[in-house]
């Protein structure tokens, strides 16, 4: 049997390096021997440009039929697309792993951390009211959500380093209460994790001067939205950023970053979305009970990390000068090859 796999290619750099995903991803299910079917679902600002909406009703029904979505990142119409299928599909948890790796510059050393981010609520819930004199814009935030939220970000941290950051910015806006209580609660039923508070600002202050002293960053929508990219810049690179949006019967897979619309799309980082690619194997074999895909997500990482060792490999953002396509090629070389000797 199949897994259907709906795939957004997005704009900007999005479809060359959703191509590239999907090229590796052929190759690794061949490898090690399971199936996947890929639907396209377009999405973003060229689906609004073409058919006059982002996400057009053709699409929400392939993705929500599909088994899993992988998607590549959208322009302007950002909001309309991956916000609206967050809230829509209740993909409440989005995990954001960021690590230094041999081979990728840093100012860092040993940073290995994850972001935890409420995905639904906050001011992302766009309840706004915007007026020619005064705008407006309500900050949701609900026990659930939090509650939920809070114990993917101690089931995580007791099987990493066993600590979990709470960020909030309660001296100020007494709505965080709702979100730290929840979060002190949930921690009583993890006694072997330690919990620590910081407020926001002192949590991007301490971000960058000791990165290394994270585990797992438990926030809430808009904060974990913006620490997300200080802490790509940490491990050196956006397109190195990759995430999972999920719920507890959907999931959605793409890169940290946009659309990069600076940048010749054929020298783009495709890394974050091969690494997203590898996130949605592992969901899947996990809630699919699919021993090869798990073996299959450790044999694409253990790939990615033996490429980005030799600097031939890399794409300009990492200070190389390998296009997309020679990069794919080389990664799927290096994985087969490491399946052939394991
Ligand atoms: P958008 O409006 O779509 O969010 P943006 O330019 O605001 O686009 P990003 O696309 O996230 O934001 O890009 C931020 C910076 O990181 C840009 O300089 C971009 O070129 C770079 N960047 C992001 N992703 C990649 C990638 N995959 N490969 C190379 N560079 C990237």
């Amino acid at each position: 049997m199949a897994y259907v796999i709906s795939v957004i290619p997005g704009d900007g750099i999005g479809p060359v390096i959703v191509r590239s995903a999907r090229k590796v991803l052929e190759a690794v299910s061949e490898a090690y021997g399971f199936k996947l079917s890929f639907v396209e679902a377009l999405a973003g600002d060229s689906a609004k440009r073409d058919f006059g909406e982002p996400l057009p009703k053709d699409s929400l029904d392939k993705i929500v039929s599909s088994d899993a979505c992988l998607k590549g990142p959208v322009g302007e119409t950002a909001k309309d697309v991956v916000v609206f299928l967050r809230q829509k599909l209740d993909l409440y948890a989005n995990i954001r792993p960021f690590k230094t790796l041999p081979g990728v510059s840093s100012k860092w050393k040993d940073v290995d951390l994850v972001i935890v981010r409420e995905n639904t609520e906050d001011l992302y819930k766009c309840v706004e009211d915007v007026g020619e004199e005064y705008a407006v814009a309500l900050m949701v935030l609900t026990k659930k959500a939090c509650t939920r939220i809070a114990k993917v970000a101690f089931q995580m941290a007791e099987v990493r380093r066993k600590k979990v950051t709470v960020v909030h910015k309660i001296n100020v806006l007494r709505s965080f209460e709702l979100f730290r209580t929840a979060a002190l609660g949930v921690a009583r039923s993890y006694p072997s994790v330690t919990v620590e508070e910081m407020l926001v600002d002192n949590m991007a202050y301490q971000l960058v001067l000791n990165p290394q002293k994270f585990d797992v960053i438990l926030t809430t929508n808009m904060f974990g939205d913006i620490l997300s990219d200080e802490a790509a810049g940490i491990v050196g690179s956006l397109g190195l950023a990759y995430s999972a949006n999920v719920g507890d019967n959907f999931g959605l897979f793409e890169p940290v970053h946009g659309t990069a619309p600076d940048i010749d799309p054929s020298y783009a980082n495709p890394l974050a979305q091969v690494m997203a690619s590898k996130m949605m194997l592992e969901w899947l074999g996990r809630t699919k009970g699919n021993a090869a895909m798990l073996e299959a997500a450790k044999g694409l990482e253990g790939a990615v990390l033996s490429l980005l060792r030799s600097s031939e490999n890399l794409t300009p953002d990492l200070g190389g000068k390998a296009t997309t396509e020679n990069l794919t090629k080389k990664l799927v070389n290096v994985l087969l090859k490491g399946k052939s000797t394991s």
